[in-house]
């Protein structure tokens, strides 16, 4: 009897795809996207897994907000909304291909790879847009910063000494609202690439659908999109290849796994940096609360032996 293969939700971190202190060319971005699929191609190879992809956009973004700011009296700049939609599109493009082009030198050139160019819905009502924190696009003078807040109503702050940037609401992820087509493609054993940058934030306005500028973050986006999907396991893929208590200190430890009440426990302890891991292991409570089998934080190079339990930390219900 054939074992029914477990759908895995895999969210990269921003490294699969632009590796620190590189410009961001096209041939860089490939070049890590190609070694990012590798070990997606080496899931798939296992005959265990069906994947379903999200990743990060921040630098990609952050280019094309500078492109449209440069360009501005050339060609007419886009709001951040379809910034991000371009953004999902130009890493949708690149996962798509190399994990096409990888696929087939296995022999599995038939199975169907889709990026969904995907709407998060999140609520008008949410804290965050009474709060906007997250800083997006290029640094303005004093004097800039001042005109964008009069002409276009920008939030605006001091960032670190290093000039002014535009800041925008971080409001929770309600709904990815491509969750149907979704479903099906998974259903149909697509591999699908969805959510990217925590998808494109939408909000719903008289029964009608309407792009916010504000940013998802993508592993919260990443764990709505496991629930939809009906994943046993969310991965995450990041930068590090376990989650620590005491980060940073002589009493740094490394977490093999941690229960949902630890994990709960030590976020409470302040072990997780907000804007980093912090919202890793909150989605990872999110997912096993519901319903979810487990949760896994690694590394890209350790992913394979993440999900045989020989790496990572792993997040259980109990
Ligand atoms: P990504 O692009 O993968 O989302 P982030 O930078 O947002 O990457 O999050 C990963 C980072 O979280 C790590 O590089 C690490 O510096 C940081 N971090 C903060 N707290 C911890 C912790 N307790 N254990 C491990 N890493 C932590
Ligand atoms: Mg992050």
């Amino acid at each position: 009897m054939q074992v029914e293969k477990k759908v895995v939700v895999v969210a990269l971190g921003g490294n699969a795809i632009l590796q620190p202190g590189q410009r961001g060319t096209f041939e860089e971005q490939m070049k890590n996207v190609h070694v990012t699929c590798e070990q997606l191609a080496l899931m798939v190879e296992s005959g265990k897994y069906k994947i379903v992809v999200t990743h990060g956009n921040g630098p990609q973004v952050g280019n094309i907000l500078l492109q449209n700011e440069v360009g501005k009296d050339v060609a007419a700049p886009m709001p951040l909304y379809v910034c991000g939609a371009e953004s999902q599109g130009l890493i949708g493009y690149m996962i798509q291909q190399n994990l096409i082009n990888l696929l087939a030198a296995k022999g599995k050139g038939n199975i169907p790879v889709a990026t969904i160019v995907t709407q998060v819905v999140v609520d008008k009502g949410d804290p965050a847009f009474a709060n906007p924190t997250k800083p997006v696009g290029p640094f303005y003078s004093a004097e800039e910063a001042a005109r964008l807040k009069k002409e276009k109503g920008y939030d605006v702050k001091e960032d670190a000494g290093r000039g002014w940037r535009r800041v925008v609401p971080s409001p929770d992820p309600v709904e990815i609202f491509e969750k149907e087509a979704i479903r099906q493609l998974v259903d149909a054993r697509s591999i699908v690439i969805a959510s990217g940058g925590g998808g494109i934030p939408v909000v719903r306005e008289n029964g009608v659908l309407k792009g916010v500028d504000a940013v998802i973050d993508k592993d919260l986006a990443g764990e709505r999109l496991a629930v939809d999907v009906k994943a046993s396991i969310f991965m995450v893929l990041t930068d590090v290849a376990q989650v620590k208590l005491h980060y940073k200190t002589p009493q740094e430890e490394s977490l093999a796994r941690m229960t949902v009440a630890e994990a709960k426990k030590y976020a409470a302890e302040g072990h997780f940096a907000k804007g980093s891991m912090e919202p890793k292991v909150r989605a990872a409570i999110r997912f096993i609360e519901s319903g979810g089998e487990k949760a896994i934080i690694t590394s890209l190079d350790k992913a394979t032996d993440a999900l045989e339990g020989k790496a990572g930390t792993t997040i259980t219900r109990e």
